[in-house]
């Protein structure tokens, strides 16, 4: 089937898209940060699937860092056909309480870990003439949230970083585009109380909270076949929470 690199996947969304893709007969490396424990249950889940896979410890916010991780992959498994963007951190509070290297830490380990995965996998990819990358948004990215500017900012970022490099690099066989996620219910949620929750839901049309599942079904479509004439595209999944 080929082989994908999923960052951040010790967790949450990451790990659904991990299993989604070893349960389709995906070789998979599992970038993970502090959750080697859980990153290592997740590895021995899926070799368990009968794929080939790794954990391989990366901070994407740091270039040097991703460059090794792809050097490492690139040995054990190959170089990946698929890269899942995935890894991310949130924050809230007022911008004017923010410092400045808060910021930096949110636009790093949001936006330039995205440049620096892109950099690090487009020459194979180039080379194979074919590959997929899909970078995980947010909602937030598409329309801004109050008290969430730096990740708002960080992850319109990542959507305008999709739609240009899919035009660059369309032409080479290699399809970018991203999925926008609402409220999923991972340990990102967990500063929100069950009342916020309660609200958020009642908000989303589809009165439904999402699953990492819900999210993984749909990286693991853009990475299909099925959505071969599909390049440069924002696909919300968030239960109607935002329609633009
Ligand atoms: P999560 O449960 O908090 O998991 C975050 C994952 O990112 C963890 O595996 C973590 O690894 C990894 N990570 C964080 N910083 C990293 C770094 N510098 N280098 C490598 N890995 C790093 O979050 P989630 O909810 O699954 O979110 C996944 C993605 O979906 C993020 O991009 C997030 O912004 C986006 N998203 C989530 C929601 C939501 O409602 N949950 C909504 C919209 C968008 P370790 O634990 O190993 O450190």
């Amino acid at each position: 089937m080929g082989t994908v690199l999923i960052t951040g996947a010790s967790r949450g969304i990451g790990a659904a898209c991990a299993r989604a893709f070893a349960k389709a007969g995906f070789d998979t490396a599992i970038n993970y940060l502090n959750s080697a424990d859980k990153a290592q249950e997740l590895e021995e889940e899926l070799r368990a699937l009968g794929v080939n896979t790794m954990c391989v410890r990366a901070d994407v916010s740091d270039g040097r860092e991703v460059a090794e991780m792809f050097a490492r992959i690139r040995d054990t498994l190959g170089d990946p056909d698929i890269l899942v963007n995935n890894a991310g951190i949130s924050a809230s509070g007022l911008l004017t309480d923010m410092s400045d290297t808060e910021w930096e830490r949110l636009i790093s380990t949001n936006l330039s870990s995205v440049f620096y995965c892109c950099k690090a996998a487009l020459p194979a990819m180039i080379r194979a003439h074919s590959g997929v990358i899909i970078n995980i948004a947010s909602m937030w990215g598409e329309v801004g949230a109050s008290c969430e500017a730096a990740y708002s900012a960080a992850k319109a970022g990542v959507i305008g970083l999709t739609k240009a490099l899919a035009k660059e690099v369309g032409p080479s066989g290699i399809r970018v585009n991203a999925v926008s996620p609402g409220v999923v219910m991972t340990d990102m949620m967990a500063e929100y109380s069950a009342d916020d929750i309660a609200v958020l839901k009642e908000e989303t049309p589809l009165n439904a909270l999402g699953t990492p599942e819900d999210i993984a079904d749909a990286v693991l479509y853009l990475a299909s076949d099925k959505a071969r004439f599909i390049t440069g595209e924002v696909l919300s999944v968030n239960g109607g929470m935002v329609i633009t």
